[in-house]
């Protein structure tokens, strides 16, 4: 697996203004693709740190990429230290000279002699046209390894990478030249020590793939990457993995690589033709959002109810007042309740509700903070499941959300509703 190491320059970097966001969106990028991140530095505008990270990152990886220092001034130096390490003298690029001209010319400003340093390059680099700001960065292969210069604010990278650095990196160094062959599985409602256990075989002896587990709001994506001799040969070593997986995991895995919880939903509703209506209350409308992010989803979701209070439980859903007396509004009944009659109002095929105490306050000896019934109900009946989830209100609120969600998935597909 090809390495890669990143370098964020910035001296506002280290006084807690900026956040680092480069290099979290490079590390994404470059991990999709199947390029191993294997460290990373931030160092303020000082020529002996830049370096020593630089130093680093070329010792440690084939790819290293710099973010930041790009600027015009004399603290803007990531550039030249980086050409340095490489030891690749750099020259005046005449068509660079002749944009920053023409940059400063739109602009009725005249250009500052010493924006003459952004046309400065070693006569083998590729210029990474910059469309956002003055600074172009760069891609420069020597001696084995490539050194990636890009400024540092993530308007002007974001863009860059994406458009140009990327197609390099994915001829340089894609898949496609390093037979490997990768897959992500998307699993829910285990955690991570869970899965891990539960595949504690594989973990131990993962049969020429590499593992990676990253958790994320309740989900787990477990990230695998095979290296055979060639590329057949790593696609079959990760197709008998994952039948492995499949055959320990079954429904927990609820998608693979970009699939979204909300989208296999959607997916699954639409393909068995089936309606949906919620009413919600401690998640105040956050599953009809997940499931309306999706553009098209009036196809499957008739729409919902948010009933907070107990007057609106009773009013709009007409769950009857005794039962939230005798019972609660976080309660069983409360959540059948309010599954029928969602389900009865929209006249759809399907009516789920959640109710619970999203905290911090509010929470009981028997339904402590974190407490969530969902219901869910179709002609052939009503369920209700009570869950429990440790976390702030914002967690609980967004794990309750997805728990029905992927209720309503294992529903649909076993049958059950
Ligand atoms: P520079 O290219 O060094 O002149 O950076 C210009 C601006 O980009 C800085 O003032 C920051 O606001 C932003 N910036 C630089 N590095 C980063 C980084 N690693 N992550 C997010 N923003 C950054
Ligand atoms: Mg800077």
């Amino acid at each position: 697996m090809h390495k890669a190491y990143l370098v964020s320059t910035g001296t506002e970097l280290l006084l807690g203004k900026t956040i680092d966001t480069n290099s979290v969106f490079l590390a994404e990028r470059l991990s999709n693709m199947g390029i191993k991140v294997v460290g990373k530095s931030v160092v303020g505008d000082n020529r002996e740190h830049i370096r020593n990270a630089i130093s680093l990152g070329i010792k440690s990886a084939d790819i290293v990429i710099t973010t930041g220092g790009l600027g015009p001034t004399l603290d803007d130096l990531t550039k030249e230290v980086a050409c340095e390490v490489l030891n690749c003298p750099m020259v005046k690029i005449e068509a660079e000279v002749n944009k920053l001209r023409e940059y400063f010319r739109k602009r009725n400003r005249n250009m500052p002699e010493i924006n003459l340093k952004q046309a400065m390059f070693p006569v083998d680099a590729k210029i990474i046209t910059n469309n956002n700001g003055t600074a172009p960065g760069m891609y420069l292969n020597k001696s084995g390894k490539t050194l990636i210069c890009l400024p540092g604010p993530p308007h002007e990278i974001m863009p860059m990478y994406i458009q140009e650095v990327e197609p390099l990196l994915q001829k340089d160094y894609g898949q496609n030249n390093q037979q490997s062959a990768v897959v992500a599985i998307n699993i829910f409602g285990p955690g991570e020590s869970q899965v891990e256990e539960m595949l504690a075989e594989i973990v131990e002896d993962p049969r020429g793939c590499s593992l990676a587990l990253i958790a994320k709001e309740g989900e787990i994506q477990l990230r695998i990457t095979a290296e055979g001799k060639d590329t057949s040969h790593s696609q079959t070593i990760l197709n008998e993995l994952v039948d492995k997986i499949k055959s320990i995991l079954g429904d927990r895995i609820y998608g693979y690589n970009e699939d979204a919880l909300p989208v296999v939903v959607a997916n699954i509703l639409l393909q068995q033709k089936l309606s949906l209506a919620v009413a919600e209350s401690c998640t105040g409308g956050l599953l009809a959002k997940m499931l309306t992010d999706m553009p098209g989803s009036s196809e499957y979701f008739w729409g919902g109810a948010v009933s907070y209070s107990n007057e609106a439980k009773t009013k709009i859903m007409g769950v009857n007042d005794k039962i939230i007396s005798q019972y609660g509004a976080v309660s069983e009944p409360v959540a059948r309740e309010m599954a029928i009659q969602i389900r009865k109002l929209a006249g759809s095929e399907i009516g789920v509700s959640i109710t619970g105490v999203a905290g911090p306050g509010g929470g009981s000896e028997i339904n402590p903070v974190g407490t969530v019934y969902i219901g869910a109900d179709s002609q052939r009946g009503t369920q209700v499941k009570r869950l429990y989830f440790v976390g702030n209100r914002e967690a609980i609120r967004t794990l309750a959300a997805k728990s029905a969600l992927d209720w309503l998935r294992k529903l649909i597909l076993n049958n059950e509703i």
